[in-house]
């Protein structure tokens, strides 16, 4: 409880400052649209004793009319005018909330960005931002001021209403002049206020829990969404594969897992919920009768009749706002307190204050030590052990098969994840030190799921938007895209695929590894690291960008992971992984000699080649 009201004071303060005429126009608006029922039942009570009394004046009873039509005018437009602008504001609100999310996203530690607790956490908030949490809280705050203007309005009208004496000593007029029956009413509504607190107290665990329950299917059909049909480059293997069926089965599983939350809900509800609805109603005609009879009995005419019966109904009806109202806020606080809890999700990077100093990139070593790292929730570590060094101008190549650790390996040495054991050195400090930013500044990476954005060419290269756009082009040339630049119209400028502009060009997978290259090249890093930067290329492409790559980081540091062991012949050093264990080290010549693990990929590969080769003219002769 302690934790939704603290998060309710950081959201009032949050909102506050990030759009300051939220709470001002949210009084106003709240307050015009409590009052502005008030207009036609005190007018409209005015006119009407007017008309029935015997002293009936045209000139006020005109006046009157042109005073009700004329403020239900202005009260309207005043109203419809603080209603949008209030509105607009909240959307503002949401954006900015929606851009705080993402902000947070991004600054986040890899490792929690990998955290499916941390995805669900981004996802509910974002798709629960106009339902709940602030900009629902905004909403709450109008209508819970509505509803106490609307209940002061009615307190007022109340004590006139009791305070109206009947005129003569009859039995009857006794009898409603009586104490008993503002006691009575003070009674009933107290009972039935409190059991419309407690069942909707009820009501509002109930639907929290019905919220938490659907949420996990909830997010998941979104993702079906967009795998279905939302993107288009999902879209391929979806029909390939046929894959519609399976797809839409599982949707349906989904979406019965929601339905089935919510009937379970609904259910269980109901009861409470007609039993205080019952309660309000009874209540209504109770003073509906009661005023009728003061009428009778001459305590006010009938214009005041409608006053008061109009009023019985603003009163309920403002006492089941308050109070659902109250309800909803005290299961809002859940939301807020899940969005103050992610936006207070710690990064541990963050504690590092050593700067990578300027004279560290003119020389450095960096060395893994003993390094062994599991990833959250595997069953076992996926690098063991781990001990070697390289230095600036060195370019290691890293090799293995598949899953031997050699991704894992430089996401280590990215920061990407922490060793649980073991040390990552630059120039022996230990990395975890260095201030992160800093640090990553230190390389330049093309991982083998690079993303490229549905922006233009030059930003995608760049990776910002206000670029050199020189630089860019030189990039693009070097990583081996000029030719394919040469033919797009629109240069830098080339919107990437069509997410958002029909004419988006799309590229091939080689290109796109030419566009993820060009980035790193135009990032000019101390140190480069490339994980499989060419599978995607044939075998002529990929000679020709490493030997670009290679201009590019003479003097500097780089590490390759290339399935192709003949790409790795100009590396000064090789480092063999198999089954998360550095298994060899050594130049190409020293590991062919030891015939160890490399000897045997080599070999393989080597078969695999002269095999393709004799296959080739094999065919040539037949035809
Ligand atoms: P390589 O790059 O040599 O193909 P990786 O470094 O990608 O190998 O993977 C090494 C091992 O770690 C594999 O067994 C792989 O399944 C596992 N692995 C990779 N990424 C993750 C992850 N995010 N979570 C759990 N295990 C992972």
């Amino acid at each position: 409880m302690k934790k939704k009201w603290k998060a309710f004071i950081r959201a009032i303060v949050f909102v506050a400052k990030d759009c300051p005429a939220v709470w001002p126009v949210t009084l106003l608006t709240a307050a015009l649209e409590a009052a502005y029922p008030y207009i036609n039942i005190i007018l409209s009570a005015e006119i009407l004793t007017e008309i029935t009394s015997s002293t009936r004046d045209m000139e006020r009873l005109l006046f009157l009319a042109a005073l009700l039509v004329t403020m239900e005018f202005l009260g309207s437009c005043c109203v419809q005018f603080c209603s949008q602008l209030l509105n607009c504001l909240q959307y503002m609100v949401m954006a900015h909330l929606d851009e705080s999310v993402v902000i947070k996203g991004w600054g986040m530690d890899y490792t929690l960005l990998c955290d499916p607790k941390i995805h669900e956490q981004q996802n509910t908030i974002s798709h629960w931002f106009f339902w709940k949490g602030m900009v629902a809280m905004i909403t709450q705050f109008r209508r819970l001021i509505g509803a106490l203007v609307s209940i002061g309005i009615s307190v007022a009208l109340t004590v006139e209403l009791f305070a109206a004496r009947a005129a003569g000593d009859s039995m009857g007029a006794r009898l409603v002049n009586h104490w008993t029956f503002p006691a009575l009413f003070l009674l009933f509504f107290g009972l039935s206020t409190a059991y419309n607190i407690w069942s909707g107290s009820r009501f509002q665990k109930g639907t929290y829990q019905m919220e938490q329950d659907e949420k996990a299917p909830m997010n998941q059909a979104e993702e079906l969404m967009k795998a279905c049909c939302a993107e288009y480059q999902r879209g391929k293997d979806v029909r390939i594969f046929h894959a519609q069926g399976m797809l839409l089965g599982k949707f349906q599983e989904l979406c019965e897992a929601i339905v089935g939350s919510r009937k379970k809900a609904k259910v269980s509800f109901r009861r409470t919920l007609v039993l205080s609805e019952l309660l309000s109603r009874i209540f209504g005609i109770a003073v509906y009768l009661f005023a009728g009879l003061k009428t009778l009995y001459g305590a006010f005419g009938v214009g005041s009749l409608l006053k008061y019966t109009g009023m019985v109904t603003q009163f309920g009806d403002g006492i089941v706002a308050m109070v659902q109202t109250i309800d909803e806020m005290l299961q809002n606080g859940s939301y807020l307190a899940d969005y103050f809890d992610y936006q207070d999700t710690k990064n541990i990077t963050a504690d590092a204050a050593l700067p990578v100093a300027p004279e560290i990139r003119e020389d450095y070593e960096f060395e893994f030590r003993h390094v062994t790292f599991t990833y959250p929730g595997a069953a076992g570590p996926s690098l063991r052990d781990i001990s070697c060094k390289f230095r600036k101008g060195e370019k290691i190549a890293v090799v293995g098969r598949n899953g031997s650790g050699k991704t894992t390996f430089i996401k280590l040495l990215c920061r990407l994840y922490d060793p649980q054991e073991g040390q990552i050195l630059l120039n022996g400090v230990d990395i975890r030190e260095y201030r992160y930013e800093e640090y990553l500044r230190f390389f330049s990476t093309v991982f083998q799921d690079y993303h490229i954005f549905a922006f233009t060419l030059g930003e995608n290269v760049a990776a910002e938007s206000d670029y050199s756009r020189k630089r860019a082009a030189r990039a693009l040339e070097n990583a081996g895209f000029g030719p394919r630049l040469r033919t797009m119209p629109q240069g830098l400028d080339t919107q990437l695929f069509k997410n958002f502009y029909e004419d988006g060009v799309e590229l091939s997978g080689g290109e796109g590894q030419k566009v993820a290259i060009a980035r790193c090249l135009y990032k000019d890093a101390p140190h480069a690291v490339l994980d499989e930067p060419t599978a995607a290329l044939d075998a002529v492409a990929e000679a020709d960008i490493y030997q670009r790559m290679n201009q590019f980081v003479q003097g500097k540091g780089a590490i390759y992971i290339s399935h192709r062991l003949s790409s790795c012949h100009f590396c000064s050093r090789i480092l063999v992984f198999d089954n998360g264990t550095l298994a060899e080290t050594g130049t190409h010549e020293e590991l062919l000699r030891a015939e160890g693990l490399y000897w045997k990929l080599w070999n393989a590969q080597a078969k695999y080649y002269q095999e393709e080769r004799s296959e080739k003219s094999h065919r040539r002769r037949r035809f």
